[in-house]
């Protein structure tokens, strides 16, 4: 199985690179930002309880945030592997998917990481903010808030990776082909050597 995270900041290019990563690797999809935001429009319960926190770019609480993408993986038997988006954000995630996967019998194969600098980000998370409708990308306090909250809460789920010796860096300016062809690159070479 080909387990994925797929890490960065807000604004750092992963909901488009996974959307690649997914068609070329046939793997499955799960992006809990885009399951909270379905559930907001949806207006289900999950759906009001998140919404304090994405309308304030805060993380939803772990456990809310683990049970929802637990429940969401185990719809996927048979999944060849998953592409994780956005997906941990704190340490207490990463052990927690850690310890799912085992339960699977499966594991993480790589944290591939896209760095982008920060004024990088906040310019594409306004532009974005003008089409998606999104608010928590149209508000740069809350932009801000949610660069913060990367560095002090997200970022540290480098190191967990790092000490398994499954973390891979990954320019994330510049042309989106070329930086889907160096993610590519970082998985063929995992495969091959695995
Ligand atoms: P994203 O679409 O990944 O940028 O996520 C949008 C928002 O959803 C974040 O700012 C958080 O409020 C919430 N969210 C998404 N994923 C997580 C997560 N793994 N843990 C906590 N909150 C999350």
């Amino acid at each position: 199985m080909l387990n994925i995270v797929l890490f960065g900041p807000p604004g750092s290019g992963k909901g488009t690179q996974a959307a690649k990563l997914v068609s070329k690797y046939n793997l499955v999809h799960l992006s809990t930002g885009d399951i909270f935001r379905a559930n907001i429009k949806g207006e289900t319960e999950l759906g009001k309880l998140a919404k304090n926190y994405l309308d304030k770019g805060q993380l939803v609480p772990d456990e809310v945030t683990i049970g929802i993408l637990e429940s969401e993986a185990a719809k996927h038997v048979d999944a060849g592997g998953f592409i994780f988006d956005g997906f941990p954000r704190t340490i207490t995630q990463a052990e927690a998917l850690d310890k799912y996967l085992a339960s699977r019998n499966s594991s993480i194969t790589m944290m591939l990481s896209l760095d982008v600098p920060e004024e990088e980000l906040r310019k594409r998370l306004l532009l974005r903010g003008k089409d998606s409708g999104r608010p928590d990308d149209q508000n740069p306090e809350i932009i801000q808030n949610r660069i913060d909250i990367y560095h002090r809460d997200t970022a540290p789920a480098k190191g967990f990776y790092t000490n398994q010796k499954k973390y891979f860096p990954i320019n994330g300016v510049g042309d989106i082909e070329a930086i889907f062809e160096s993610l590519c690159k970082q998985i063929n070479s995992a495969q091959t050597n695995s």
